[in-house]
């Protein structure tokens, strides 16, 4: 008999631990976000006050990526969407279909004032090759960008909870001094290099080339896998401009990256443009480049 009221109060015990949780949960905002790196945005200005979830999980590529049924359900309990804003995929793809799962959510458009980048585009069309250009959706990779970023995360965790806005103010002001010291960091890495130019696989880094006077040779141009002949001329270009690493993304493919770097006796160094961790991870690849760079 006392062992059977143990176990009741026991379970009586657990019922209230979880419904404390729940109650905890609920006092925070849940947040929404399409990549890792608006979630370190959005948890560095909402601290204690925000719950992040990401849509687009660790591995997985923005370009390609398709939510879980799971995850939509998630999104009804969202006060707040943050999405990127560049044209990205699984944006142009999804929003509308997110939205729908909860209209009552509020959207950030994390781009707002960001000028974008163009980007040049192949598309097959009838046997027929058309270039066009587009807008680079890879933003985030400038920490100039970032800082943008962040005010309009802040400006969206302050329209919907105005009563914390000192908090958010706070929160904010001492990311962006991170962010500016990150800035200056890798221009200072960066500064002395005469061979300015990387080859990647992905061409995620046309901000970060810009902002650091760099210049990207892209393998994969407009979202295809190179051709043979295409291969064999960036081999050429990378023995003219004495290139030595060619940079890849854990998203992708490295098979062609392997073949240039192979017939250059150089190596594939993996670089991540997705990372939650956004400042220790810029700083790690901007290292990496000077250390490859002459
Ligand atoms: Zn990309």
């Amino acid at each position: 008999m006392q062992r059977y009221i143990f176990f009741i109060l026991f379970i009586i015990l657990i019922f209230t631990i979880d419904c404390v949780q729940q109650e905890k949960e609920s006092d925070k905002i849940n947040v929404v976000v399409s990549i890792m790196p608006l979630a370190e945005f959005a948890e560095k200005v909402g601290r204690d006050k925000a719950s992040v979830s990401v849509m687009v999980p660790p591995g997985a590529s923005p370009h390609t990526y398709e939510p879980t049924p799971g995850q939509l359900v998630k999104l009804s309990k969202a006060k707040l969407y943050i999405k990127v804003g560049s044209p990205i995929e699984f944006e142009l793809v999804w929003l509308d279909r997110i939205l729908s799962a909860n209209k009552d959510i509020f959207i950030i458009d994390a781009s707002y004032g960001i000028e974008f980048m163009n980007v040049v585009y192949k598309h097959h069309h009838e046997q027929n090759e058309h270039y066009y250009i587009g807008d680079d959706p890879h933003i985030w990779l400038s920490p100039k960008n970032a800082k943008i970023m962040v005010e309009n995360i802040y400006n969206g965790f302050v329209s919907i909870d105005p009563d914390n806005k000192e908090y958010y103010s706070e929160n904010k002001r001492s990311y962006l001094r991170e962010l500016d010291e990150l800035d200056l960091e890798i221009e200072i890495l960066l500064a002395d290099k005469i061979n300015r130019r990387f080859m990647v696989y992905h061409p995620s880094w046309a901000y970060f080339a810009r902002d650091y006077n760099l210049e990207q040779i892209p393998i994969e141009k407009g979202g295809k896998e190179p051709t043979a002949r295409s291969i064999q001329f960036l081999i050429e270009q990378a023995r003219i401009q004495n290139i030595r690493v060619i940079f890849a993304s854990p998203q992708f493919n490295t098979e062609s990256a392997e073949v240039i770097a192979r017939e250059i006796k150089g190596q594939v160094v993996l670089i991540d443009p997705l990372q939650k961790d956004y400042i220790t991870n810029m700083k790690k690849i901007a290292r990496v480049l000077s250390e490859v760079m002459e």
